[in-house]
């Protein structure tokens, strides 16, 4: 053991030109513990001979970088699925981030009244826009939509009953349960119809039975039922429901504002058509289809959105500035009708196949390898479930595909793409155009 007492002292390291170039980088108190780290290491298991001052030095930079690299980074996502939830779900529009920017570089009037010069309201911010682009009487913006869900039942129907179709009990992901949601808030959840078909019949007979408070209706976001089935209409659900003076609320989970048929996929139900079929209270997420950032969204009858306002609930759930000002920035794209050109993922929705080959081919012609073969992207994100949009991409043939990911998500940009027929497939629909040179040196640099 006599090898230790050779080791430099934590002082003498500190004094060398390296160790300040470390105090530099990461400030005086983080450099000192990745100093005394370093030589606790090699106090805890002496090596055979003892590491010299640089190599002390290099394993505290190791450190050091090891503590301070960031764990939430931006990755190249070319996976093809438009909704990636595990990737952030919506990338957003330069305005929306540059909104954030504007309201946070320094203060806002998030809560202050320009005009009277005195305290307002942070929920004006986006509603005003809300009422034009749907026509609704009002509208609240929180924090997502499990959490809008959560609000109107708490408000509306705590230690009440709420009446839902067992065809719509769903699970979302990420624990996001219908009955589990139900629960929380409070409310009874009493389940109409059977698992596969549910009749006008069945909610009539509960309202008198059960007398509720509301009905909800929940779009069934990531699965479909096939066969032998029937579910009333949202028009028909509402006659019922205001034939008792019961509102009834909507969770479409990702809603649009713009009709997705456009695009050749199947319809996804609209804002506007919840609305128009009478639906007193309509919610949506901020990040799914509307393509902005992470937000709860209802819209509807003034007199139930007050009542949500005026819950203790709602300042637990509020939404941030920085979502506010995002959120009202995508949706002026809306307003402007700009959404295809300004919104990436609508911009990935109409992106053309001839125009997604044209990308796969050049990156092939860049590397000098891979071949460009028909694929199908994917909406994703709790939308469309199942639907697909056809694509080309870039397939690599290579004897351990599995590998070559795992290369990929170790870049200092990962790169994530899948895995399809032995093959590693980059769909280049949901790539943004201005990463296409760092998808081929990435892909370059795993090879
Ligand atoms: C996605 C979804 C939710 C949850 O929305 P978040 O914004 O992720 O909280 C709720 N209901 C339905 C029907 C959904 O599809």
């Amino acid at each position: 053991m006599t090898g230790l007492r050779g080791l430099p002292s934590v002082d003498a390291l500190l004094q060398t030109q390296q160790a300040g170039e470390l105090v530099a980088s990461f400030g005086r108190p983080l450099a000192l513990q990745a100093v005394r780290a370093s030589l606790d290491e090699v106090r805890a298991a002496p090596p055979k001979s003892m590491p010299g001052t640089d190599a002390l030095l290099e394993r505290a930079k190791d450190l050091l970088l090891e503590w301070t690299a960031p764990s939430l980074v931006p990755v190249i996502n070319a996976t093809g699925v438009i909704l990636h939830t595990n990737l952030g779900r919506a990338p957003m529009s330069r305005a929306a981030i540059q909104a954030m920017q504007a309201v946070s570089l320094g203060y806002s009037n998030l809560e202050y009244d320009l005009e009277r010069g005195q305290r307002g309201s942070r929920l004006v911010h986006a509603e005003r826009l809300l009422q034009r682009l749907t026509g609704a009487e009002a509208a609240l913006v929180v924090n997502n939509n499990a959490a809008a869900v959560l609000l109107a039942l708490t408000a509306l129907a705590r230690r009440k009953s709420v009446l839902i179709a067992r065809t719509q009990l769903i699970e979302i992901g990420g624990g996001f349960r219908i009955p589990d949601v139900m629960k929380q808030s409070g409310a009874r959840l009493v389940e109409i119809g059977a698992t596969n078909r549910v009749h006008l019949a069945d909610y009539a007979d509960a309202i008198v039975e059960e007398s509720p408070r509301l009905l909800l209706r929940a779009h069934r976001s990531n699965f479909r039922i096939v066969g032998f089935t029937a579910e009333p209409s949202l028009g028909e659900m509402v006659q019922v429901a205001h034939a008792h003076g019961l509102p009834l609320l909507d969770d479409l989970g990702s809603g649009t504002l713009i009709d997705t048929a456009r695009y050749g996929l199947p319809h996804e139900p609209t804002i506007a058509e919840s609305l128009a079929a009478g639906a007193d209270l309509v919610c949506f997420s901020g990040d799914k289809l509307l393509g902005g950032p992470q937000a709860g969204i209802l819209v509807g009858r003034k007199d139930l959105i007050t009542k949500l306002k005026k819950h203790p609930l709602a300042r637990a759930v509020r939404a941030d500035k920085l979502c506010l000002a995002a959120l009202s920035a995508t949706l002026l794209h809306y307003l402007k009708d700009e959404a295809e050109a300004e919104i990436p993922i609508w911009r990935m929705m109409a992106a053309r196949p001839e125009a997604l080959k044209e990308r796969a081919q050049a990156w092939a012609n860049t590397l000098g390898q891979g071949q460009v073969v028909p694929a199908l992207s994917t909406v994703g994100g709790g939308s469309l479930p199942e639907e697909t949009l056809p694509t080309f991409v870039l397939a690599l043939e290579m004897a351990s595909p599995n590998r070559v990911l795992e290369r990929l998500r170790r870049l200092a940009l990962p790169v994530i793409a899948r895995l399809e027929a032995d093959k590693v497939y980059f769909d280049p629909r949901t790539v943004l155009a201005e990463q296409d040179a760092a998808l081929v040196e990435a892909v370059r640099q795993v090879l």
